[in-house]
């Protein structure tokens, strides 16, 4: 494939769509009535459900490095608007893909298709259209999704008195992110915090499982302590959160040590969910998360008031107001 540039611009770029994205919609839905190679894609919306749309870039610089994999930044163009459905409890049904890159690099674009398209069969999400231009690399992925009508769960659900949980090991992708800037491979345990930066799982099966039991909902893309902040906001309350609780994987600890705690609360990228969940449904929430392939935590409780505090060893903890966003 010839460089996207000049004359041959439209040429190639209808090349590109043809080898990259339009042969690989292998996961084809019957919802789809008309996919990629239309003015528009035509999909039946299922009837009694609401739809639920996101949409998130990613530009090479600030979300992702020139050297990085681009299989990696396929597949976290897809996984980060998968999170956001996942924290609204809807299920994924179809994609559109604007993508821009500053030439037609087979290589490159095969990478990004092979990532792109093995976490969308995964979750049988169809890729229904885009568009493909010639300029700075990034790619803005829409999601479409839907939900039971009138049942999606809101970042303004939670009350006094309700638990705050978070799935997985918050921080870990930051450290990947770290580990990845210093170079640092090779060290144990440290391959599994890279794979959580660069191939983020959307919670997608325990968001869904959340849909009656969850209060509120939020995926953590910008660190465990602001997006704590940004559901206890949108639903007027505090918490009171254990910072000892924070579940802070095996191998963070081991690489990061006294760093580990500081950045799981504010690292970010992580694509984990933090709910709330009323007390009398507690019981139900641990009977269902038994089952999960990631652990759940309890942070603490929902407050009245505005503060969110956390402690640890029953002292007041101050999270650190780090900037750890190299890009
Ligand atoms: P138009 O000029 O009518 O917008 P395009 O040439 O941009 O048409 O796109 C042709 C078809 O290919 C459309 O169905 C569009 O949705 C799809 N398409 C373009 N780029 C991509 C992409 N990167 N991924 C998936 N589908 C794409
Ligand atoms: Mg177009």
């Amino acid at each position: 494939v010839a460089a996207a540039r000049g004359r041959r611009r439209s040429l190639d770029e209808f090349a590109v769509i043809e080898r990259f994205f339009s042969r690989p919609a292998r996961t084809r839905r019957t919802d789809v009535v008309l996919g990629i190679g239309d003015d528009a894609a035509v999909t039946r919306a299922p009837a009694g459900k609401d739809l639920v749309i996101a949409t998130d870039t990613l530009v090479e610089g600030t979300h992702f490095t020139a050297d990085a994999p681009a299989r990696s930044v396929g597949h976290r163009s897809l996984a980060v608007n998968l999170s956001d459905l996942a924290a609204m409890g809807a299920e994924p049904l179809w994609a559109t893909l604007a993508l821009s890159v500053p030439e037609a690099d087979a290589d490159w674009l095969g990478e990004f298709s092979r990532g792109f398209f093995a976490l969308a069969r995964r979750y049988r999400v169809a890729l229904i259209g885009g568009d493909t231009v010639a300029g700075p690399a990034g790619a803005t992925v829409t999601v479409h999704g839907c939900v039971a009508a009138g049942r999606f769960v809101p970042r303004s659900g939670a009350r006094p008195g309700d638990a705050m949980y978070v799935t997985g090991h918050p921080g870990d992708a930051v450290a990947g992110r770290l580990l990845l800037d210093r170079s640092r491979f090779a060290r144990r345990g440290g391959a599994a915090l890279i794979r959580a930066f660069l191939y983020p799982e959307p919670r997608l099966r325990e968001g869904r499982a959340l849909l009656g039991i969850a209060s509120a909902m939020i995926d953590v893309s910008d660190g465990l302590h602001d997006d704590a902040r940004k559901l206890l906001a949108a639903s007027g309350c505090g918490a009171d959160l254990d910072a000892g609780a924070v579940p802070v994987s095996g191998a963070m600890r081991r690489l990061f040590r006294e760093e580990s705690l500081p950045l799981a609360l504010t690292g970010g990228d992580d694509y984990e969910l933090l709910f709330t969940v009323p007390r009398k449904l507690e019981p139900r929430l641990q009977r269902l998360a038994a089952r999960w392939c990631c652990p759940i935590t309890r942070l603490g409780e929902v407050t009245t008031g505005k503060a969110v505090r956390w402690h640890l060893g029953g002292r007041a903890f101050r999270v650190p107001n780090l900037t750890f966003r190299h890009f």
